[in-house]
């Protein structure tokens, strides 16, 4: 169940790729609400992709086409189009970073009635969707299946898709502190590196960087945060919560809510940590961590969403009270 892509799945992965003639238009897709490892590793590969000539590649998400400030600049950039504008009908398409259909929108149609289709994700979760799947649970960020694809290619690595890659990996190892950081991740840190990125200044630039307003929301709502040592079987929990009132007052766009699970999962007395952001009236987008103690998967699962063992996310309804009893009595259910 843990084993990554077979040589099989690799070898028609490279063909799907290859078939794929220089002028046919290839589309590019991740996750909806792209993060560090969505936009990294898609941009990416889109810009090895161009190195092997193709020159027909769009890259996009669903939903509401706003890009996070700090990945604003990663090369590559200039591939991103807004959903409305991707290819109606390419010749190949590859996903990043989705573990589930529901994770694409409405573009999880445009996956379906492609006939080549590639799959590229490390979440355990995935449901197998798509045509080729490049699936691998051991790897700690997508950024290393996309690598593992263009050195199959023969693509070099050159700055510009070092870049991306290295900002995915940065960001979905927390910076080369998870537990998914082995030695293997530091290997492709070092052939990343190699190709002269700067990696103090990438780091800066994607986690030292933030406005004024988003520090002092972030300041407020981790003011709020309720410790309960009681809960996860004695394991506690820390929890906090944000509204789209909170984002308004301080001018700041959603995505700011999304480094907010770091602080708060710090907090010793807690194994689960859990941030609830409001999305719409009566929405909420959920981020669970663990520290070990507990499978947060298994809960973002049973409500729908999905993620790894140690951090996942789902969407939950009501008010934020209600969604943070709800997962209350999940880690009762999922300990016992
Ligand atoms: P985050 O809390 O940083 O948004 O997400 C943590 C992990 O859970 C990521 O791997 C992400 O892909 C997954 N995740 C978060 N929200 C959802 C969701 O609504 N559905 C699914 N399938 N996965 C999610
Ligand atoms: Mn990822």
């Amino acid at each position: 169940m843990t084993l990554g892509p077979s040589a099989g799945q690799w070898a028609a992965a490279v063909a799907a790729v290859r078939s794929t003639g220089p002028d046919d238009e290839i589309q590019l897709i991740c996750h909806v609400n792209p993060d560090g490892d969505a936009l990294g590793s898609m941009l990416g590969f889109g810009l090895g992709l161009r190195r092997l000539g193709y020159t027909r590649v769009r890259a996009t998400f669903p939903g509401d086409f706003v890009v996070p400030g700090p990945y604003r600049d990663l090369p590559g950039v200039d591939l991103l189009v807004p959903e409305p504008d991707a290819f109606a009908a390419p010749r190949l398409v590859l996903v990043f970073d989705v573990a589930s259909e529901s994770r694409l929108g409405a573009l999880a149609a445009r996956v379906a009635d492609t006939p080549a289709s590639v799959v590229l994700d490390h979440h355990a979760s995935n449901t197998g969707f798509g045509g080729v799947q490049l699936v691998d649970p051991r790897a700690a960020a997508t950024s290393v299946v996309a690598d593992g694809l263009l050195s199959r290619l023969g693509v070099p690595l050159d700055a510009e898709i070092a870049e991306c890659l290295y900002v995915a990996l940065a960001t979905d190892t927390g910076s080369f502190k998870f537990d998914m950081t082995t030695v293997s991740v530091h290997e492709l840190a070092a052939r990343l590196i190699a190709t002269g990125i700067r990696p103090g200044e990438i780091s800066r630039r994607i986690f030292d960087s933030k406005p004024f307003g988003a520090m002092k929301l972030t300041g407020e709502v981790i003011g709020r945060a309720v410790l309960e040592p009681d809960a996860a079987g004695g394991r506690g929990m820390v929890w906090t919560y944000a509204t789209l009132a909170d984002l308004a007052r301080h001018g700041q766009p959603p995505y700011v809510l999304d480094a907010l699970i770091d602080p708060v999962r710090s907090v010793a007395e807690a194994d689960v940590s859990v941030v609830v952001k409001q999305v719409a009236p009566g929405e909420w987008s959920v981020s669970l961590r663990s520290k070990g103690a507990v499978d947060v998967s298994g809960v973002a699962v049973s409500q729908g969403g999905g993620g790894h063992r140690l951090a996942a996310g789902f969407t939950g309804y009501g008010e934020a009270a209600e969604v943070v009893d709800t997962v209350r009595l999940l880690l009762d259910e999922h300990l016992n």
